[in-house]
């Protein structure tokens, strides 16, 4: 039996996110006829969008570049053309005061909190947590703490619950505690798994308490503005030097481009640069590429609203459409209000079964979903026994309406046979 480091056995370990990948893959590739992948985040295939990258790609390949981009590294920060244009179309469009200095580009948004969470806190520093004040959060960081069982700390949110059928979690600031441990707080906005918009008062609020104990936010922009934009409620998106905000190309379509952007202080980009040199001597730079004509001249903003964004917001409708439908009104069942990303957050509660049960038995019937009790990783163990844990499902609204019905018809019957065998 091979003897792995400390950090060998730590990434062996199995969490949510490989289930989540293996599952993904399976349902792609397993020849299985009829599944319905509720699970996963792969952005929808929209031909317009994928017309633009392929529009791209040619010019790349008919102007010499992608011949220069295969045979050549690539700068360790990142396609510099593609960072220009990007710092002038932030300054412009969102009014942030950033160089291509704040900028450099990771293989994608995972590796970037991977490096920032690594590269901000660990057990033998004084700085040992990442505090992330609404859990549930993505079940993506939930293997990356490679700095010990502590250095992932989640606060339980508010629950405020909303007509019949909808709650939204709201930041607990009673419970939310800095401490001198605290290295950052981090959340993802619009957050995956629950769709929350987290509001701009409580942006200002964390933005607040951070600066006054000089801990950086790291907000994870995936879903967020000015691309891809997939927030269906008015807010406002900050940055200053001390914010870290990740973004990524994976949802405007390019997710096989493994493309991030960390936009940060200097001394905090410059520290992921070396990283990124360390690890995989540069960034993957095609995709940045075949975005760059399209910041400045609009084309990017112009499929975000008029193709993107609408889309998500419609494929949201339709599932809560199919909720409505398919489960039965005196359930105690509610959704997360749906105000970004591309997934709809289900919580039954008093649900008789675990989530993870709930996750099986839909598997076996061929309808993937995500049980929730993943997505709460980062909370302590005091709150091991808090039943919300597993009273929730991540659904994902990409896949064809045929397919979402299908999904959603069998998911409500297993809820409700869950509460007749009861
Ligand atoms: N952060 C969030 C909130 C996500 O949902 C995802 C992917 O689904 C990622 C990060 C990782 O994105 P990327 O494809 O850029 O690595």
């Amino acid at each position: 039996m091979m003897e792995f480091s400390h950090m060998g056995r730590h990434l062996n370990e199995r969490t949510g996110i490989n289930d989540l990948m293996d599952d993904l893959y399976e349902a792609i590739y397993s020849g299985r006829p009829n599944l319905c992948q509720l699970n996963g985040g792969t952005p929808a295939a929209l031909p317009e969008v994928a017309a633009l990258w392929k529009q791209s790609m040619q010019r790349l390949l008919d102007s010499g570049s992608f011949d220069l981009m295969a045979r050549t590294y690539g700068a360790p920060r990142g396609h510099a053309p593609f960072l220009k244009a990007l710092a002038a179309y932030l300054r412009d469009r969102m009014g942030w005061p950033v160089t291509e200095e704040n900028l450099c580009l990771t293989q994608g948004g995972q590796t970037a909190f991977f490096l920032l969470f690594n590269l901000l806190a660990d057990d033998r520093s004084e700085k040992r947590e990442i505090l992330f004040p609404v859990c549930p959060e993505y079940v993506g960081y939930q293997a990356q703490a490679l700095g010990g069982p502590r250095m992932f700390r989640g606060v339980r949110p508010r629950i405020d619950l909303l007509g019949a059928h909808e709650f939204k979690y709201g930041v607990d600031f009673d419970s939310l505690e800095i401490r001198p441990e605290t290295a950052a707080i981090a959340l993802s906005r619009p957050t995956n798994p629950t769709g929350n918009v987290v509001t701009d008062e409580e942006m200002a609020r964390l933005h607040r308490a951070a600066a006054a104990a000089s801990v950086p936010v790291v907000v994870d922009n995936a879903y967020g503005q000015p691309f891809p934009n997939i927030s269906f409620v008015p807010c406002t998106t900050t940055w200053d030097e001390n914010t870290v905000l990740c973004m990524s190309l994976s949802k405007i379509g390019l997710p096989g481009m493994r493309c991030g952007v960390v936009i940060a202080r200097r001394e905090i980009v410059d520290t992921v640069v070396n990283a990124v040199t360390v690890a995989s001597l540069c960034p993957n730079d095609v995709g940045a590429a075949l975005v760059e004509p399209y910041l400045l001249d609009g084309t990017l903003d112009d499929i975000c609203a008029r193709v993107i964004r609408p889309y998500y917001e419609g494929r949201a409708q339709f599932m809560t459409s199919l909720l409505e439908r398919y489960l039965p009104g005196d359930l105690p069942w509610r959704i997360h209000r749906s105000e970004g990303a591309m997934f709809l957050w289900l919580w039954v509660e008093g649900l008789p079964i675990t989530a993870q049960l709930l996750y099986e038995r839909c598997r076996d019937r061929g309808c993937y979903v995500n049980p929730g009790h993943h997505f709460f990783f980062a909370l302590p163990p005091e709150d091991e026994g808090w039943r919300h844990r597993h009273e929730c499902v991540r659904l994902s609204f990409t896949r064809t309406d045929e397919e979402l019905d299908r999904g959603i018809r069998i998911l409500s019957e297993e809820i409700v046979r869950a509460f007749a065998c009861r």
